[in-house]
């Protein structure tokens, strides 16, 4: 089976009948509507880049499963040079699109489940391997998008999820039967889960024995019955309803989160790979979530690079960009940017081997990578705001620039320097709105805080993984203490 295009991909999506909802009512075709459709055009560019001859190294691998080449999107890292080579893969998506693209949650729930997987069966004689290995074949051979879902509502965040008045707050399952079972439930904030042919569910929290029916983890195609999805807004989002296209700012892409509820839903054995055993929970949602975090060193400083290009036209369209001042806002934003970029690089190149084979980033510097991903996004895009000008946020419409009656006032008045023209300048700081406040934070701003985890799951996390004794015994030993 070839590497599917962009065109490919979307005419298969087409061929599903997803039960998708918006503003309270159901969409008939979710590819053409207006809101979600850049969103799938920001998905289609990971399949496009498969086929640009620039990007062949990134954007490719040979699988070890089918032995032949596929989209690196559905391989599992079999080195660390495999480990860079993703970063680097989302880094460039990340600069084409200037959007979240969607497809690495789904790359990370494959990686996480082929070693999670591997050692359930070594330890308890089960055989969800193979079954992982048969799905695995499956995607690869058809070049499938997988969505990744993890976060549950969590209702009351203090109570586990067996102690929750309500039990579905989790998903769960519900029904143990020959062919397979029934699960109940919703992930919420699911990136991509519109664009998706397969649905893959991951626990979202370490289980104990009292929540073992929590402990569950599965693929499904995405229209299968049962399943429902409801559009999550974006702000601005309606623009994408106007004519122009000029006050989106990112005049092709955008991210894409819903939330999906799988009301009752059937899942056969073969497609179920983890039921009940939730010892592996802690393995898995932290494999995942290093996995996640390190993606964020890589698509995160993608964007980040289309808001400094952005901050950079917009000094010099505005006739600044010689001041001292200015270029040293430029560099700090370079700086803070290529320092998550080393992060995403450094726990890939630390990254070790698993039992089953496949290449684990490192999870303390991975975490390492997030948690500055919660920090720097925002000073960078502080900084956007502090060298770009009010404009971002006050600027009229396309419709006031296209006026006949007053467009040539906004013409006039808000221009900058004389040889750029003011639609360039307006589209500029537009570009600029979307990535820092508007419809793009979805996969930017926003999303730097909370999507991969919050920044306490990162502190947590940092805390389990730093031998504070042995940093103890280093200072002690050099301060003459026995
Ligand atoms: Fe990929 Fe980044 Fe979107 Fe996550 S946020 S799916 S890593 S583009
Ligand atoms: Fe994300």
């Amino acid at each position: 089976m070839p590497i599917k295009t962009g065109k490919d991909y979307i005419e298969s999506l087409n061929k599903r009948r997803i039960r998708v909802y918006l503003f309270g009512e159901e969409v008939k075709n979710p590819v053409e509507h207006p809101i979600i459709r850049p969103s799938v055009n920001a998905a289609a560019v990971t399949y496009d880049i498969a086929h640009d001859p620039q990007y062949q190294e990134l954007s490719t691998a040979k699988s070890h499963v089918i032995g032949e080449k596929i989209n690196r999107f559905n391989h599992i890292h079999q080195s660390i040079e495999d480990l860079i080579k993703k970063v680097k893969l989302l880094r460039v998506l990340g600069q084409k699109t200037g959007t979240c693209f969607q497809r690495c949650v789904g790359w990370d729930a494959i990686n996480t489940l082929s070693s999670v997987t591997y050692e359930i069966d070594q330890k308890l004689g089960t055989q969800y391997y193979e079954r992982f290995l048969n799905f695995l074949k499956y995607i690869q051979e058809n070049d499938l998008f997988c969505c990744g879902a993890m976060t549950d509502p969590k209702g009351d965040r203090s109570l586990p999820p067996s102690q929750q008045p309500d039990p579905d707050l989790y998903l769960r399952i519900i029904e143990k039967g020959e062919g397979g079972i029934v699960v109940r439930g919703a992930k919420v904030h699911i990136t991509g889960a519109v664009n998706s042919h397969e649905i893959i569910v991951m626990p979202t929290r370490t289980m104990t024995e009292k929540d073992k029916s929590y402990a569950v983890s599965f693929a499904v195609p995405s229209d299968t019955d049962g399943l429902i999805y409801v559009y999550g807004r974006q702000s601005c989002d309606t623009r994408k309803l106007e004519e122009g296209r000029m006050d989106l700012g990112n005049v092709k892409y955008s991210g894409q989160e819903a939330m999906v509820i799988f009301d009752d839903v059937f899942v056969p054995w073969e497609r179920v790979f983890m039921a009940e055993e939730y010892e592996f929970t802690l393995p898995l949602v932290e494999r995942f979530a290093a996995y996640h975090r390190q993606s964020y060193g890589g698509c995160k400083t993608g964007v980040g690079d289309v808001l400094i290009g952005a901050t950079a036209t917009i000094a010099e369209y505005n006739g600044i960009e010689k001041a001292a001042h200015i270029r040293d806002k430029i560099v700090e934003m370079n700086h803070l940017n290529e320092t998550l970029y080393a992060c995403g690089i450094a726990c890939s190149a630390e990254g070790y081997k698993t039992p089953s084979g496949t290449y684990q980033v490192n999870i303390l510097l991975a975490n390492i990578c997030k948690h500055n991903v919660t920090r720097f996004p925002y000073e960078i895009v502080r900084l956007a705001e502090d060298v770009a000008g009010g404009l971002i946020a006050t600027a009229p419409s396309e419709k006031d620039l296209r006026s006949p009656e007053i467009g040539r006032y906004i013409q006039k008045y808000l221009k900058g320097v004389n040889d750029v023209p003011t639609e360039h300048r307006l589209r500029i700081f537009r570009l600029i709105e979307n990535i820092s406040m508007g419809l793009g934070a979805v996969g930017y701003r926003t999303e730097s805080m909370h999507g991969a985890g919050s920044p306490q799951a990162q502190r947590i996390m940092i805390e389990r993984m730093v031998d504070i004794n042995f940093k103890k015994k280093l200072a002690k030993a050099l301060a003459g203490i026995e």
